[in-house]
């Protein structure tokens, strides 16, 4: 199966936690003002790539703990998306992934497309939502804008309840601070 993708970053550590391979997909349909990736918004642009080859790129990247996927929108691009989340898990790796898509709204169209919610069941961390200009801070690890949430997936499902990711109260920020 194919991807729309916009680039691929093999070591990033503004993207998650940890050192992580950044998958960037084509196509966004948010718009948000003051995007920072206006380029990945186009569908039809950026390159074609087969998770074959996408994942022979991943494997090359020894010092990573995890992928994200980025944008563009991921969920455009969910059949595919949700197929390469499962090699990237099946090699112990641990999986980010960014959404204009509020939780709430990915949940309620997972129950009628299987892909997402899929691709929801083995995600770690959902950082969700659109960027708001009105809300930017520069400050905020792995986001732009504070209505954006880091969402524990895993605790989420096990708990029934939205739960936020704890390791933003376990010095994450102070690391990603230095680190930058
Ligand atoms: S969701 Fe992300 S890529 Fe899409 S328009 Fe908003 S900031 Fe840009």
């Amino acid at each position: 199966m194919m991807l729309q993708l916009a680039g691929f970053k093999a070591e990033s550590i503004v993207d998650g936690p940890g050192v992580r391979a950044t998958i960037y997909f084509q196509g966004c349909p948010h718009r948000c003002h003051g995007c920072h990736n206006p380029e990945t918004h186009d569908p039809e642009s950026g390159l074609r790539i087969s998770i074959s080859d996408l994942m022979a790129m991943i494997k090359k990247s020894s010092a990573i703990s995890g992928v994200t996927f980025s944008g563009g929108e991921p969920f455009m691009q969910a059949s595919a998306a949700a197929l390469l989340a499962d090699q990237v898990r099946a090699l112990g790796l641990n999986l980010v992934v960014y959404s204009g898509y509020p939780y709430e709204k990915l949940i309620a169209v997972s129950y009628l497309d299987p892909s997402i919610r899929h691709l929801l069941a083995v995600t770690w961390l959902l950082i969700d939502g659109p960027f708001l200009k009105g809300e930017q801070d520069f400050n905020l690890p792995f986001r732009g804008s504070r209505n954006q949430r880091v969402i524990d997936l895993t605790q989420t499902m096990l708990e029934g309840n939205l739960v936020e990711w704890k390791g933003l109260d376990n010095g994450y920020e102070q690391q990603v601070f230095f680190a930058e």
